[in-house]
């Protein structure tokens, strides 16, 4: 059997580290062909030494060289490119196979939504990019034939719990609910009242997971669970009202779905990442991931409880902007990752992160995208508005 070539697009960061690990354990069947990062070198360099890629791709022109000039000395030749052009080039050339997408936020838009115009198998872990671009991105995909996998956990879980009604409207389906758990974060219990003091380190300590801050933030926060019921609306054709979350602290249901005789299918596993990605590489088959086997008698109770909108606010505002639709979304998500990006910086309170998405819902009017184009438009209008209302109210 030929090797599958994978195109890595976000190599360093806590998905692409997980799907190394994967890529590694089956050398017979997976390669690479490209692995990127945006400015960590020294990880990309040790992961080129192990991987040996076709090429490797940084943010900047200076990095492309110092990379290309370590690699030289090392004997590896693996080409360095730089840009965003080239993440598109590497993730639509025709020796690749599959495209693992794994930059956080918006930067992993244009690269994914070229892998999707391009036919490939995509497993998609940036849920950012369908959240800004929903019909463009499933119209790539209906277009080119491209396979979309989907790798976030819990949407990987309904897609195991939909057999053979993957890509069919939801109507047609027999299904009642798509149901998405939610560990509720680590300020799942601490009083709401001390949540303005909550600092960055104590925002990105998830309780299960280990992440990329960006992501750490939007699970304490919950926004996390709003892009997701987005991503689980154009995934699935599900309407808003069909998409429930449950909080589920334990995080070992990784998501259900509920059809109207009564069944409920549940995907099950421990909290690790690499068993969605396994998945997502070796679909329709299934092969080792690495995570250890889930151990039922461990857990002497497994909670459920729903979530409270009082205290994630953003929850709320991810429903909204699905139930606006238009530009609403692609609004919320640039909103959002300019407030988290200040929270993390120090310029902002934790919740002040929920008053610049709502300002920038409330004072943007969405309006219907039609291609990539418009998207940027639109994002980097949310952006400017977002950064001008970070800088009057935040942290000084
Ligand atoms: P991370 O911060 O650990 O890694 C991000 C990667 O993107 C890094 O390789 C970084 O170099 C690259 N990158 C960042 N900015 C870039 C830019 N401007 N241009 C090019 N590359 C850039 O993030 P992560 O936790 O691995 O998450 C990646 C994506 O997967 C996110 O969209 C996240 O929502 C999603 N996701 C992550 C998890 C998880 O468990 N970590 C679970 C579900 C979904
Ligand atoms: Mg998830």
């Amino acid at each position: 059997m030929a090797k599958q070539r994978i195109t890595i697009l976000g190599s360093t960061g806590s998905i692409g580290v997980s799907t190394l690990d994967v890529i590694g354990r089956h050398s017979d069947r997976y390669e690479t062909f490209a692995l990127t990062a945006h400015t960590q070198i020294d990880k990309l360099f040790e992961q080129c030494l192990k991987f040996w890629p076709q090429y490797a791709v940084v943010s900047t022109p200076e990095l492309a060289s110092e990379l290309q000039e370590k690699l030289k000395l090392q004997g590896i030749p693996t080409v360095v490119l730089y840009g965003a052009q080239a993440l598109c080039d590497v993730a639509t050339a025709g020796e690749c196979d599959a495209v693992m997408a794994a930059i956080v936020g918006a930067a992993g838009l244009p690269s994914s939504l070229a892998a999707a115009q391009a036919g490939k198998r995509i497993l998609l872990a940036n849920k950012e990019s369908l959240v800004m671009s929903g019909h463009i991105f499933m119209d790539a995909i209906a277009k080119s034939g491209a396979t979309l996998l989907p790798i976030d956990s819990e949407h990987n879980a309904i897609f195991q719990c939909l057999p053979g009604s993957y890509g069919r409207k939801i109507e047609h389906s027999g299904i009642s609910k798509i149901i998405l758990t939610a560990s509720g974060g680590p300020f799942l219990n601490r009083a709401v009242e001390t949540l303005t003091d909550v600092t960055p380190d104590q925002a990105v300590a998830h309780p299960n997971w280990v992440m990329g801050r960006k992501i750490s933030v939007d699970s304490a926060t919950m926004m996390n669970k709003g892009l997701e019921v987005i991503e689980a609306h154009w995934l699935f054709g599900a309407p808003a009202d069909q998409i429930d979350v449950l909080i589920h602290p334990q995080s070992v249901v990784h998501s259900m779905v509920s059809y109207v005789d009564g069944s409920v299918l549940a995907q099950m596993g421990n909290p690790d990442m690499r068993t969605p990605i396994t998945f997502g590489l070796a679909f329709p088959e299934r092969i080792d991931s690495g995570v250890a086997p889930l151990d039922l008698t461990t857990f002497s109770q497994l909670h459920f409880q729903l979530p409270d909108f009082q205290r994630f606010p953003c929850l709320g505002l991810a429903y909204q902007a699905l139930r606006v639709g238009g530009s609403a979304a692609t609004i919320l998500n640039a909103a959002n990752e300019i407030a988290v990006e200040a929270f993390l910086a120090g310029r902002l309170g934790f919740r002040q992160i929920e008053s610049v998405i709502e300002e920038c819902l409330n004072h943007i009017s969405s309006v219907s995208l039609d291609d990539l184009a418009a998207i940027l438009e639109v994002d980097g209008q949310a952006r400017r508005h977002a950064t001008g209302f970070v800088s009057r109210v935040g942290v000084h």
